[in-house]
């Protein structure tokens, strides 16, 4: 079913509007997603510019012609905008007011001088950069979702190669004033292709957005919003899903944590969870997880760590800890942890085994005093901690015997 110019230039503004529509409609619902208002008004310029166009088409009007492009190019720079905010955060505003004017300068003026031919032609070479320069930013942007954001860079390369065509004709025929808009198989060729990659571009950079929305909503379901690190939930998901063969498992609990809260107040008691959690993150090894249990209760998981690696593993952590210092009511306090701490012997060993018996070690190291880390071998049934030294020094591991026999 052959179509003429004229069709299809109807068809791309309908389909534009629908795709406006969506965008403005995603921004109803997500409004941080700033971008998609930038898309929106990208898509709308682009519509009016090509509504505008068909009326210079019939007229001919050099101020129609000069009025349509400027706004066709206006829309192309918004949606370099979008794809710059969507990749950064940041609307590139001076960007997007650089490029509408440089190009839509260069093509009025000989529009107006009655050169539209030349106009064509700047306008013709002025998409084709915008939107090249749009693919490459797409593409430094690529780590986030490879195979959608490659199909979009393809899309965005084909569409802004298919305006090449059109200059190259219009200079080849040397017509710098033309009486009607130019008309042959390149204008049909480029016309079709934005046709077909408007729609394409538009799913692909809604779907986009989902994903990136999706994998926000994830990160904060797995995520404890007072310290950043991984919640119970999330922790447990991980080990079961990356953690392979023997490990080892510490849980700390901060020391007299009612007693920080009533003294020095609730906030500052936040304050100590939040720098423990940062020493935490700070001291757990490349493979390791990092989690918050609830509460003042955290845990260390570490693959591949015997149980004497990860008690003096602990047993920096608690020195860390007992080294800062912190303020509350005016008045200076240091704060500890216990820890307990157990160990897999082989890959068959599950994580709630791993954890009652690192469990049973932080209520031994609590009943020897607290501010120290105990060990529980699990099988072979003693525990042992290690006596924390003035000096900050770890001292020597005691052995305790935990049951009879
Ligand atoms: P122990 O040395 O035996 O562990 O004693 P503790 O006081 O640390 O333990 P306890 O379980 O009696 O008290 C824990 C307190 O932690 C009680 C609770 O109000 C407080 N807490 C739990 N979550 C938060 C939190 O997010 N922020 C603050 N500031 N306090 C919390
Ligand atoms: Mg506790
Ligand atoms: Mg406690």
């Amino acid at each position: 079913m052959p179509l003429d110019y004229h069709s299809l230039l109807t068809a791309f503004v309908l389909s534009g509007c629908g795709l406006a529509i969506s965008f403005f409609v995603s921004w109803l619902v997500s409004r941080t997603e700033r971008f998609l208002i930038a898309w929106y008004l990208g898509v709308s310029f682009m519509v009016l510019g090509v509504l505008i166009y068909s009326w210079y088409a019939k007229t001919m009007s050099p101020v129609l012609g000069a009025a349509g492009y400027t706004i066709l190019l206006t829309g192309l720079a918004f949606v370099f905008g979008a794809g710059r905010e969507f990749r950064t955060g940041v609307f590139p505003g001076r960007g997007v007011g650089i490029i509408a004017i440089t190009s839509s300068t260069a093509m009025t003026v000989p529009m107006l001088a009655g050169y539209n031919g030349a106009s064509i032609v700047v306008l013709n070479i002025a998409a084709a950069v915008i939107l090249l320069v749009t693919a490459w930013d797409y593409w430094r942007g690529r780590a986030e979702a490879r195979l959608a954001i490659a199909l979009l860079t393809a899309l965005y390369v084909l569409t802004g190669l298919s305006f090449v065509p059109c200059a190259i004709v219009l200079l080849d025929a040397g017509e710098w004033r033309l009486s009607q808009i130019p008309s042959n198989w390149a204008e049909d060729l480029n016309i079709g292709i934005c046709l077909t990659t408007l729609a394409g571009i538009g799913a692909l950079s809604l779907a986009l957005n989902q994903v990136r929305l999706a994998r926000g909503h994830k990160r904060d379901a797995e995520t404890d919003p007072l310290t950043g690190l991984l919640n119970r939930r999330a922790l447990l998901s991980r080990i079961a899903d990356d953690i392979e063969g023997p490990a080892a498992l510490v849980i700390f609990d901060i020391d007299n944590f009612k007693i920080i809260n009533d003294a020095h107040g609730h906030l500052t008691g936040d304050e100590v969870l939040r720098t423990f959690g940062e020493i935490l993150r700070g001291s757990c090894p490349t493979r390791g997880l990092a989690a918050r249990l609830g509460g003042e209760e955290f845990a260390l998981m570490v693959p591949g760590a015997s149980l004497v690696t990860a008690a003096l593993l602990a047993d920096v952590v608690r020195t860390r800890l007992a080294k800062r210092h912190f303020t509350g009511n005016g008045v200076s306090f240091n704060s500890t942890v216990s820890a307990g701490v157990s160990c897999s012997e082989d890959a068959t060993t599950d994580f709630e085994t791993l954890l009652r018996d690192a469990d049973n070690a932080l209520y031994a190291a609590k009943r020897n005093g607290r501010d120290r880390v105990a060990v529980n071998s699990g099988k072979i049934e003693f525990l042992a901690h290690i006596r924390p030294l003035q000096d900050g020094q770890r001292g020597p591991i005691d052995l305790v015997r935990l049951k009879a026999g």
